[in-house]
């Protein structure tokens, strides 16, 4: 049978009727991709999955959510919504807003989005408002704006987004026939921890997993907020899809690591570069420099973790994203020479 989309496949787990006109582009049943590759490298006797968010409809996970968002304001006859997002929010909501035929606004922090975000949320039809200002700027005008105005919004603190979202667990559950040992995830607005641990409580809960992960939380070392433990004013960092300074699901994701007897620790750009690059050369897998960061959080708390254990890191956005980011720390530079064969073949060493 077709897959249609993780609302039809997860529907008893979803505030969704029989009745409801579900919006969809086919979002969820991504790939868990068994990285024996990294765990060599990384001298790790243990299983490292990586959950490939990257190849949803429009590239990060965020689909997850905005199916569950779009699919509620359409059927509580909204006609238009609006968020603030780092990019990736601002994609998914401009592709679903489109397919429900809502008017789409997104506001993003000028200058500081991924040129593939941005060219996505323009080709998908959406007005897009680019203010001088940050993610929590941003976030706090559309709060106030849907506030005051018929205007939906679905940035992450609408709570279906985190139900959409809950189904990544689901997934990781149903794949490894248990909850992993370590469930490492990158924390920017902190919706995604909030929802993945809400979904794997679910499933437990309902017996479907013997276990639960411990919730490991990676947050990028200038915008670390929960490290650190108050508001960062002007957060900082390569990887702009976590560049947030305080977070709305703060203590949700607080809760998470508390309950789970996880952790959430930061990174430093250098080294969500060098964990984008190995994941790139050694398991052929491109994410987003957001993505890497709980690559780089593993590579930093190896030492912590037990032998022989399951971990999955979610790559939460696909690498073809940030194209700039990508030929700007690329290993290999392009190599050129002429169209002779003779010099081609000189170049390559033969
Ligand atoms: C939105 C986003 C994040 C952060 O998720 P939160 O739910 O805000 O913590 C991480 N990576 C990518 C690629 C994203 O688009």
């Amino acid at each position: 049978m077709r897959y249609n989309g993780l609302i039809d496949k997860y529907r008893e787990y979803l505030p969704v009727s029989d009745s409801t006109e579900i919006i969809t582009l086919c979002e969820g049943n991504t790939p868990l991709i068994k990285a024996d590759n990294l765990a060599r490298k990384l001298e790790l006797d243990c299983e490292i999955y990586l959950k490939y968010e990257g190849s949803n409809p429009t590239g990060s996970f965020k689909d997850r959510g905005m199916t569950m968002a779009v699919t509620k304001a359409k059927e509580e006859g909204s006609h238009a919504i609006i968020c603030a997002s780092t990019g990736n929010t601002s994609a998914a909501a401009a592709a679903y807003g489109a397919k429900a035929g809502l008017k789409t606004y997104v506001l993003i922090p000028d200058g500081y989005i991924a040129l593939g975000k941005l060219s996505q949320a323009m080709m998908y039809g959406a007005r897009v408002i680019a203010i001088n200002g940050n993610f929590d700027n941003a976030l706090d005008a559309v709060r106030e704006i849907s506030k005051n105005y018929p205007i939906t919004l679905v940035n992450s603190v609408n709570p279906y987004r985190i139900e959409g979202q809950k189904t990544g667990a689901f997934e990781i559950v149903e794949a490894l026939g248990d909850a992993p040992d370590y469930h490492f995830i990158p924390v920017g607005n902190a919706g995604n921890i909030t929802a993945y641990w809400k979904g794997y409580k679910e499933f437990f809960n309902l017996g479907k997993s013997k276990q639960l992960p411990k919730m490991m939380g990676i947050q990028a070392e200038g915008s670390a907020a929960i490290v650190k433990g108050h508001k960062i004013d002007a957060p900082q960092t390569i990887a702009t899809a976590i560049r947030i300074g305080n977070p709305a699901s703060w203590k949700q994701a607080e809760a998470a690591r508390d309950e789970s007897k996880g952790t959430i620790d930061m990174v430093s750009d250098e080294k969500i570069i060098e964990a984008y690059n190995l994941l790139a050369s050694t398991e052929g897998v491109l994410a987003e420099p957001a993505s890497c960061a709980p690559v780089a959080g593993l590579i930093k708390l190896k030492d912590t973790i037990k032998p022989k254990s399951k971990i999955v890191c979610i790559l939460t956005g696909n690498g073809l994203k940030d194209p700039d980011c990508a030929i700007k720390y690329a290993k290999s530079p392009v190599e050129k020479t002429t169209s002779d064969i003779k010099d081609i073949v000189k170049l390559m060493g033969l």
